[in-house]
């Protein structure tokens, strides 16, 4: 049995837990720029249709009264530590997707021991933390995290086994992994707007309309799922992520590092976006020949996973470090701060 765990609107619920002021009330977290967007909407701002992801102006227009409050990214981390922990102590394996959500399996128990071990999860969490998590408890992954959706605020789903296709019947195709915006609208035009339309499709319709991606996604609709919960897919309640290369043979001046940086800037922007995430801060590590190590970093106005991004922010660091007249070993770069990425596209087959 697989569980899908999720927060509750996390960041504003943590925000709501310790500012009494905050409770009850339309909130979003998000940063100041003016550019900035809505990263967590509360459940109270939600049916003035703002959401995470939005412009912050666009959010006050809808509700002029919204309280907005700044990102506190330690509390986060110290949140979904515990949280994580829990988990680990319930499940057999813990496949962490970001700082708030997860999939847990819990092994070959049967739904009723599945839904109790969710139950105390549930309690477990709430107990350490104030937060409300909701759970989705299903024979896959892909049933547990659309049942865990379905509950949503505090919820607890279970769908029993054999039950996958029915459940999923009534549900909009966008509910399947894989489905976004584009995909949705060539369904619409073939009328296909459920997911048991899909799930009739013979392999000869299924083929003809997305190819071989079009025969799992129609076994997705069947409630077919067999990939399983990997707990090696990272740490998500690690802070940072960095790359780090040592020269065979010091090299100097600041230019001459900037091909470096960039190429790890390229691979910590892949990194990212694999695990679904963005930095507000990039930093870079200097050791110089004589072993002395120096550090810079800096943080910016909107998180990204964009390997150009990095790379101008890492090569404005370096400028900083002072060491353009030093011999240096090891450069490396280094993003922090890590928030999720607001509209995730979690795609089965890249
Ligand atoms: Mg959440």
């Amino acid at each position: 049995m697989i569980l899908h765990a999720d927060l509750d609107a996390f960041y504003a619920s943590v925000a709501q837990r310790d500012d009494p002021s905050l409770r009850g009330k339309p909130v979003v977290v998000s940063g100041s720029s003016r550019r900035a967007v809505v990263l967590t909407a509360s459940y109270e701002a939600r049916p003035y249709g703002i959401h995470s992801a939005m412009p912050l102006f666009m959010a006050r227009e809808r509700c002029p009264h919204i309280l907005v409050v700044p990102p506190t990214f330690d509390k986060y981390r110290t949140a979904s530590k515990a949280v994580f922990e829990i988990y680990r102590t319930h499940a057999e394996r813990v496949q962490g997707l970001s700082l708030d959500e997860a999939f847990l399996d819990v092994g070959d128990i049967g739904l009723d021991a599945a839904v109790a071990t969710a139950r105390g999860l549930k309690d477990a969490v709430r107990a350490a933390t104030s937060l409300a998590v909701s759970i989705g408890v299903a024979s896959n992954k892909m049933v547990a995290k659309v049942a865990c959706d379905d509950g949503k605020p505090d919820g607890l789903t279970a769908v029993a086994p054999g039950d996958e296709r029915a459940y999923l019947a009534d549900k909009p195709v966008g509910a399947l992994w894989g489905v976004g915006p584009k995909t949705q609208t060539r369904l619409r035009e073939r009328s296909i707007e459920r997911c048991e339309q899909i799930a009739a499709l013979s392999d000869e319709e299924a083929f003809a309309l997305f190819g071989k991606w079009g025969l799992s996604l129609r076994d997705l609709a069947r409630g077919i799922d067999d990939r399983e919960v990997s707990s090696d897919d990272g740490d998500f309640t690690a802070g940072s992520i960095s790359s780090e290369s040592t020269f065979e043979r010091d090299v100097t001046g600041v230019d001459a590092m900037i091909p470096i940086v960039r190429e790890q800037a390229g691979e910590l922007g892949e990194r990212l976006r694999k695990r679904g995430l963005r930095a507000y801060t990039i930093g870079v590590k200097v050791k110089r020949g004589d072993f002395t190590v120096v550090g810079k970093q800096t943080s910016l106005a909107q998180p990204t996973d964009d390997p150009l991004v990095i790379a101008g922010a890492a090569v404005f660091c370096l400028r900083r470090a002072g060491v353009d007249d030093t011999p240096v070993r090891l450069v490396g770069v280094r993003v922090s701060t890590l928030v999720q990425t607001p509209v995730r596209q979690i795609s089965l087959f890249t």
